[in-house]
């Protein structure tokens, strides 16, 4: 095989908080930035699967309450001295949420809201007052192909991943004259437990990926990969804007699967 180019970064020096960091992407995060010589931390409800290292000090937190989400960010930067970059990435997607709208429970529907939402403005309420004061900082919202564009049975996932994308955009715009960057990832499908959580409404793994043009679904490192560049100053003139990493998903047009 042709060498393809390795990618390294050095975070050596810098803070990092990634919610949902216990599992699935905010994992793979969480090893990146570990490995790149970031001081990491995890916020999530959850301790990580029995046999699995997380890189990371993890808070236990819940996203969807605001007095967690100040704590955490406060415990943070009591501990650590600065906070340099903040990856909202906590999200939920049960598999009761695949419904048609007129079916979709309003106790699951407040719910998705409070953690995917309300969670990711929580937390940008805190970190943002911290990184303004160090006129420094960046935030990434993990977004979704699914906030682009329409999937079956979403009613729920979907608009709300779009507002994650908008949240971006807006707080972006906001805090650019603060040295503060807010971008967001919208990845494909990726090999995650939520995603296996819902590969029954889907079909299976196999049309999944081959929706994909790359003829794959992602493997959580290859997001993270992207998280890391966006995070770096190689992204310095990027901001208030979305990077879709999904495999060419998003330019295709699957007439027929
Ligand atoms: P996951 O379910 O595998 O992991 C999510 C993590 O968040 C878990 O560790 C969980 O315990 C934690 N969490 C859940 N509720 C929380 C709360 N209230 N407070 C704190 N932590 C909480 O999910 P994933 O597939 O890794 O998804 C991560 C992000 O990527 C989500 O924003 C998701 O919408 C997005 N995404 C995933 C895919 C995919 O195919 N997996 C595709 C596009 C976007």
């Amino acid at each position: 095989m042709r060498p393809r180019g390795n990618v390294q970064f050095d975070n050596s020096g810098r803070v990092v908080l990634v919610t949902g960091g216990a599992g699935g992407i905010g994992l793979a995060i969480c090893q990146a930035f570990a490995a790149s010589g970031a001081t990491t931390y995890a916020v999530d409800v959850s301790q990580p699967e029995p046999g699995v290292e997380l890189p990371a000090k993890l808070i236990l937190g819940d996203v969807s309450q605001r007095e967690d989400c100040q704590r955490v960010v406060a415990q943070v930067v009591e501990e650590a001295g600065a906070l340099d970059v903040l990856v909202n990435n906590a999200a939920i997607q049960p598999p009761d949420s695949y419904r048609a709208i007129d079916q979709l429970s309003p106790a699951v529907w407040d719910k998705m809201v409070a953690i995917n939402l309300s969670g990711y403005t929580y937390m940008a309420m805190a970190v943002a007052a911290v990184m303004r004061k160090q006129q420094s900082g960046v935030i990434v919202n993990m977004a979704s192909a699914q906030g682009h564009r329409t999937a079956r049975e979403v009613p729920a996932y979907g608009p709300i991943k779009a507002a994650n994308l908008m949240q971006a955009k807006q707080w972006g715009v906001e805090l650019a004259r603060e040295g503060v960057r807010v971008v967001s990832v919208s990845p494909g499908a990726v090999g995650t437990p939520l995603l296996r959580a819902s590969l029954a409404q889907q079909g299976g793994e196999a049309p999944l990926a081959n929706r994909h043009p790359l003829g794959r679904i992602a493997e959580p490192p290859e997001i993270a990969a992207a998280v890391m560049w966006l995070a770096s100053d190689g992204a310095s003139f990027v901001t208030a804007t979305d990077l879709e990493v999904d495999g060419g998903l998003g330019a295709f047009a699957a007439f027929a699967d």
